[in-house]
């Protein structure tokens, strides 16, 4: 991949971080786009070829403000990564309407918006588009009323996107990953979760954000090339088990 520039959102930490890295030694220009300001100082601090913009991916206007930033300094967008989510989790009667319609405007809307504002500079490159879903959105499972059916959410969308970018040469796909090793997931997993994923994954562990880049790297690229509307689920075989998630 050369004079490529890539959007990735959610870039300060765990998947987008990775992609972002692993984009940057493939030689791609990265706009590092992030809400939490701090984190993506730190994160994109001391890396060369990378833009970074601590904008809300929800925010119509903000959104338009990425897009046009990134065209601005790196004069084109080949690449879209939809990484910023919200891990929000709890029963249907818990989630009062604030917290569903947080989950649904970052997780959702975020990658409607995006896409939609990045979408004339894609098609201009024949680029391609990679959307960050979750297991949750293939299967539901306790305490993901919001969070699961907005990764579902993304799944479908990521099929109308590539339905309607298809004849521009866009490609879009869609990566569901299963349980990650990120700071934040060790964080609140008990140690009783942590071994009630590894008894339930084929390949009896977490995977960690390197492996769910690679994926988001090789779809993006010119191998996938006939590949779109796709959703692969990048969870050690978890999906294929049938077995349901543990609570959180
Ligand atoms: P993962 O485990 O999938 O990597 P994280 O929660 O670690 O997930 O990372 C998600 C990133 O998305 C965080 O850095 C977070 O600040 C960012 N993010 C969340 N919501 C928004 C938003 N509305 N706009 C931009 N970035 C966001």
């Amino acid at each position: 991949m050369s004079n490529r520039t890539a959007i990735v959102t959610g870039a300060a930490r765990g998947i987008g971080l990775a992609t972002t890295k692993l984009l940057l030694d493939e030689g791609v220009q990265v706009a590092m786009v992030d809400w939490d300001a701090e984190e993506l100082a730190r994160a994109s601090d001391g890396l060369e070829n990378v833009l970074a913009i601590p904008k809300d991916v929800s925010n119509p206007a903000q959104v338009v403000e990425i897009v046009a930033e990134t065209e601005a300094v790196f004069g084109g967008i080949t690449h879209l990564i939809n990484n910023a989510g919200v891990a929000d989790f709890g029963p249907m009667e818990g989630t009062d309407f604030d917290r569903w319609r947080n989950v649904m405007q970052v997780n959702l809307d975020g990658v409607f918006l995006m896409t939609q504002a990045a979408a004339p500079a894609l098609k201009k490159a024949n680029g391609s588009i990679v959307n960050i879903a979750s297991i949750s959105g293939l299967r539901a499972s306790t305490l993901r009323v919001a969070y699961g059916t907005s990764k579902a959410g993304v799944i479908q969308l990521t099929q109308q996107q590539a339905v309607e970018l298809g004849e521009h040469g866009v490609r879009v796909n869609c990566v569901a990953p299963g349980p990650v090793r990120t700071k934040l997931a060790m964080a609140v997993h008990t140690q009783e979760i942590i071994d009630a994923y590894h008894d339930a994954i084929p390949l009896n562990r977490y995977g960690n954000e390197t492996e769910i880049a690679n994926v988001i790297a090789f779809l993006l690229s010119d191998r996938a090339s006939y590949v779109t509307g796709q959703t692969i689920a990048v969870d050690g075989g978890f999906e294929c088990t049938g077995v349901g998630l543990p609570a959180l």
